[in-house]
C-alpha cells in the first residue's frame, strides 16, 4: 500500500478507506478498554496521528505494548471518526510493524525541554514540535522568496561562496587555502606567499554577493542571489551566526526609493505567503513560543512602513527621554537597543531609516549631495531591529574611485567593479536580508541559533 502523509490525512480524510502511515511515536497510552493509543508524527505537520492498537492485535503484547517515544514505526488500517475529544479522525489499525526501537533512554521524552538542551541535540531536535514548527516554516519561507522574485522578473544569480574581495571592507573573513598550516611557504621577506595557495592568491568565505550581484544586475537587469554567506565576527548574540544565508536582490536604475518599496513589499509578500502556508505551525509558536507572533506578522503585512532618515531618528533617540546602554550620537552607528525603540516603542510598526552618515557606510554607498551622508537603508521590525541592510551604489567612477582611495583600499582589487562604472554605468539599488533573521522574525524562535538546523557560531560547529 501507498504510504500517505499525516497532513494530508489529517487535511482531507479520507474516511473508511485503508490507509498506512510511517513515522515516530510521540506518546503511548494504554487504556483498560483493551486497546493503546499511540500519537504518531511524520514531521509532514504540526499534528500527530492518533492510532488505537487493540490488545488483540498478534504482536500486541510483545511489540506494541512496548513502544516508547522515539520508536519508528508503519501503520496500516482504516481511517475513522475519532471517538473521543482532541482529535477529528483516528486510525484503526490493522497492522503495526516496529520498524525502529527506541528504548527509555530517548532524551525527548514528554516534558519540555529548554532550546538551549535542544541545540545540544541537533541531530533530535527537529522531532519536537517547536523545532519541527520552525524548520517547516523556514522551508516555507524559502520557497516563498524564491516564488517572490520569479513572480517580480528576477533572475536566480549563484555567485561565489570562495573569494577574493571583501565586500563589505569590514567584515572579518574565514580564509580558505591549502597551504600547509604548520610550515606556510615563505617570501624573501618571511610574509605567507600565497601565490603557491591553491588559488594563487589569498581567498576567503564570501560575507555577500553583492559585488557580484551588481554584475549580473548590470547586465540582467533585475537579479537575486541566496546563498551561504560567513562572518568570522565574534558576536556571541541571538541575531549572529556565522554561517547564514543571505538573500540579495539588485536592480538596475531603482534609486533608494524604489529600493525601499522593494524591500517592504517583498517582506509583506513572503510572509503573508506562510501566514497562509503554515497556519498550523504558527499558530501553535504563537500559543506556545512568543504571544502575539501571529497580530505581530498581521501589523507587518497591513501597516505602511514608516520612513525616517538616520539623522531624525537620532533626534527622535535624543528626545526619547529613554537611558540607553550606549549613547546616541549623530555619526556613531545605532545599537540593537535604540533600533528596537524607534520600531517597537515609538512607531509600533517596521521602519525604514536611510541616509546613513557616509563614515559609517560601505565604500559602496552612493555619496548625497550634501557630502556627509550616503543613500543607506535599514530596516528595522519590532524583537529584533535591523532585519534588511542595503543601499543604492555609487555608480559615478570618479567619486567612487576617491573613495576607494581615501578609505585606502586597493584599486587593483576592484578594478572589475570600477569598470562596471566605465563602460554604460547607471543608478541601481540593492539590499541583503539575512535569511534568519526572517525565519526568526517569522516564527519568534527569540534566538538565531534555533533559526537554522546546524548553527553555527563561535567554538560550535558540531553537526
Ligand atoms: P548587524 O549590524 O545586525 O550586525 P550588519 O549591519 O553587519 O548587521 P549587513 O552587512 O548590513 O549586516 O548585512 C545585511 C543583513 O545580513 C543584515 O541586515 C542582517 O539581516 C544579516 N546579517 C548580518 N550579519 C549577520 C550575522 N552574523 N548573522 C546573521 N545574519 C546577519
Ligand atoms: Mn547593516
Amino acid at each position: 500500500m501507498e504510504t500517505s502523509r499525516v497532513q494530508a490525512l489529517l487535511a482531507s480524510p479520507p474516511l473508511g478507506s485503508p490507509v498506512q502511515i510511517r513515522g515516530w511515536v510521540r506518546t503511548r497510552r494504554d487504556s483498560k478498554a483493551g486497546f493503546s493509543f499511540l500519537e504518531v508524527n511524520d514531521g509532514s505537520c504540526m499534528g500527530n496521528l492518533q492510532v488505537i492498537a487493540e490488545t488483540s492485535l498478534p504482536n500486541y503484547a510483545d511489540e506494541i505494548s512496548k513502544l516508547l517515544p522515539g520508536c519508528s514505526v508503519e501503520i496500516a488500517g482504516k481511517l475513522v471518526e475519532s471517538v473521543g475529544g482532541g482529535q477529528k479522525v483516528e486510525l484503526r489499525a490493522e497492522t503495526v510493524s516496529v520498524l525502529g526501537w527506541a528504548d527509555a533512554s530517548y532524551p525527548l521524552q514528554k516534558k519540555r525541554h529548554s532550546l538551549e538542551f535542544l541545540r545540544s541535540l541537533a541531530h533530535l531536535r527537529p522531532r519536537t514540535n517547536t523545532l519541527g514548527a520552525v524548520m517547516r516554516v523556514r522551508s516555507s519561507l524559502a520557497q516563498a522568496v524564491h516564488a517572490y522574485f520569479r513572480d517580480n522578473g528576477f533572475f536566480y544569480i549563484h555567485t561565489p561562496i570562495v573569494t577574493s574581495s571583501d565586500a563589505e571592507g569590514a567584515g572579518q573573513m574565514f580564509q580558505v587555502t591549502t597551504l600547509d598550516l604548520g610550515t606556510p611557504p615563505r617570501k624573501p621577506d618571511g610574509t605567507i606567499d600565497y601565490e603557491q595557495d591553491f588559488f594563487g592568491r589569498r581567498t576567503s568565505l564570501t560575507v555577500s554577493g553583492q559585488l557580484e550581484a551588481e554584475i549580473y544586475a548590470m547586465s540582467l537587469g533585475k537579479v537575486y542571489t541566496f546563498g551561504p554567506t560567513f562572518r568570522a565576527e565574534n558576536s556571541n548574540t541571538t541575531r549572529h551566526l556565522a554561517e547564514f544565508w543571505m538573500i540579495e536582490p539588485e536592480v538596475a536604475f531603482n534609486d533608494l526609493q524604489a529600493n525601499a518599496a522593494l524591500a517592504e513589499d517583498f517582506l509583506k509578500k513572503v510572509l503573508g505567503s506562510v501566514l497562509e502556508s503554515n497556519a498550523d505551525d504558527l499558530k501553535f509558536l504563537d500559543e506556545r513560543v512568543q504571544p502575539g507572533l501571529i497580530a505581530s506578522l498581521r501589523n507587518v503585512i497591513e501597516e505602511p512602513f514608516e520612513r525616517m532618515t538616520y539623522t531624525e531618528a537620532v533626534k527622535h533617540l535624543k528626545a526619547s527621554g529613554e537611558s540607553f546602554e550606549l549613547p546616541v550620537d549623530w555619526g556613531v552607528p545605532l545599537q540593537t537597543e535604540h533600533e528596537r525603540y524607534l520600531t517597537e516603542k515609538m512607531l509600533k510598526k517596521p521602519v525604514i531609516l536611510t541616509d546613513y552618515p557616509k563614515d559609517i557606510a560601505a565604500f559602496y554607498m552612493r555619496l548625497n549631495d550634501d557630502g556627509k551622508t550616503v543613500r543607506a537603508m535599514d530596516v528595522l521590525v519590532p524583537q529584533i531591529g535591523e532585519i534588511i541592510g542595503g543601499s543604492q551604489r555609487e555608480e559615478r567612477y570618479e567619486v567612487l574611485k576617491k573613495r576607494l582611495e581615501d578609505l585606502k583600499m586597493s584599486l587593483d582589487d576592484y578594478w572589475w567593479y570600477l569598470e562596471l562604472r566605465k563602460y554604460g554605468t547607471a543608478q541601481h539599488s540593492g539590499f541583503g536580508l539575512g535569511f534568519e533573521r526572517l525565519v526568526l522574525f517569522a516564527t519568534g524562535i527569540g534566538n538565531i541559533r534555533d533559526a537554522i538546523p546546524f548553527p553555527r557560531f563561535p567554538k560550535h560547529a558540531e553537526f
